[in-house]
């Protein structure tokens, strides 16, 4: 397995705690109906390393089971899902990271990403005010063009351009990686509908495997369907804005016409509709997560959580913001605010959060080609 180091895999406390539970829970069934992680369990006896990195990244961090649970702590047997897969799947993240001696960066990621977005900030405003007249920089700038009188579109677009090529390469690596690990197969086009529709949907957020539940519990017992909302909201907010990005790049080579566009132009419609929705999300996400049962988070794990909801959150706000002001003086600060976090944004994505979305997709295809072949 390139080179993946295995031995580290086997040796890690967070899968042998996850394996045992797994073996306690599997005798006990009582939570099969709750999500798509207990079936998955009860297809399997033992649990290799591969095993329970593909469940830990199957749960979506509901809550649900422990809630429900017999043997949660004070229990003797002190089985706490939902903790314990929280901790496999983080773990499970810095094991198929690519470079490997970049994996560290997912420990202390709260600390990481500050001092990125620092980074993204400090290079984007450099930049800008070496490039161009201080005066420029505070200047007042009008229509197509305005915004590459302070940063020339190749240094603009380029930056994020490059990352993007060692993002998309260390994604490809994760994704070989974690199949290869879990030794999940392919499970043709009709299991690629099932992951596509579950994630189109956020099914598993419903609260049962069927998705029509009430939803994730808080720390009070009670169940609310605000998570799945919250989530559908930065999802298809990000979507939308990269949407946005994508017919801007359309207008700037195929049209030839130059950023920033008009405020009912498509690029700049989809910008705002879905910045406004990543803003509204990544706010409710927060809020969930600080709802939830303290029990079931992992301590450890929690900055990174909130490091990427914060990152996320203000790429959106900033180019809010930067639609706000970009016929006045302010334009070029918030011009450059915006630049430094989206490039903040992109430098960390493989080491952050983000991941999450690559092998819980992964975990969904392959649990999809499972369950469709256990059927048969
Ligand atoms: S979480 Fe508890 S109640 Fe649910 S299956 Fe496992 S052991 Fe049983
Ligand atoms: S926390 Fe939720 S998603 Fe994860 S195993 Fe428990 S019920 Fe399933």
């Amino acid at each position: 397995m390139d080179d993946l180091n295995l031995a580290r895999l086997a040796s890690t406390a967070s899968h042998e705690e996850t394996a045992r539970i797994m073996q306690i829970c599997n005798a006990c069934r009582y939570c099969e109906g709750f999500c798509a992680v207990f079936p998955a369990m009860e297809r399997r006896r033992l649990f290799d390393v591969g095993d329970t990195a593909f469940l830990a990244n199957l749960c979506h961090h509901c809550g649900a089971c422990y809630h429900a649970c017999q043997y949660a702590p004070p229990h003797e047997f002190a089985v706490n899902v939902p903790q314990t897969l929280a901790e496999r799947r983080a773990a499970s993240w810095r094991e198929f990271a690519w470079p490997g001696p970049l994996a560290g960066l997912f420990d202390r990621n709260g600390l990481v990403v500050a001092m990125t977005a620092t980074i993204g900030l400090a290079l984007a405003v450099g930049l800008m005010l070496a490039m161009i007249a201080p005066h420029l920089f505070w200047g007042v700038h009008f229509g197509e063009g305005a915004f590459y009188v302070l940063m020339p579109h190749t240094v603009m677009a380029g930056i994020p351009m490059v990352i993007s090529g060692f993002v998309i390469l260390s994604f490809i690596i994760g994704w070989r990686r974690y199949w290869r690990t879990t030794g999940a197969r392919w499970g043709g086009l009709p299991a690629l509908s099932d992951a596509f529709r579950a994630t189109a949907t956020l099914r598993n957020l419903g609260g049962d495997n069927s998705g029509n539940g009430g939803g994730c519990p808080g720390a009070d017992d009670r169940s609310s369907l605000a998570r799945r909302h919250y989530h559908h909201l930065t999802f298809y907010g990000f979507m939308l804005c990269f949407a946005s990005t994508s017919t801007g790049t359309l207008y700037h080579y195929v049209l030839g016409r130059e950023a920033p566009y008009g405020y009912f132009e498509l690029p700049v419609i989809l910008g705002t509709v879905g910045g406004v929705m990543l803003c509204v999300g990544t706010a409710g996400l927060w809020r969930e997560k600080r709802r939830m049962e303290p029990a079931v988070l992992s301590l450890a794990r929690l900055g990174m959580d909130y490091a990427f909801i914060w990152l996320l959150f203000w790429v959106s706000a900033t180019g809010l913001v930067l639609l706000a002001v970009r016929e006045t003086g302010y334009m070029g600060l918030a011009l450059a605010v915006h630049l430094g976090v989206v490039y903040a944004f992109f430098l960390v994505l493989p080491f952050s959060k983000f991941v999450h979305a690559i092998y819980r997709f992964a975990a969904l295809l392959a649990d999809a080609g499972e369950a469709r072949r256990s059927a048969m």
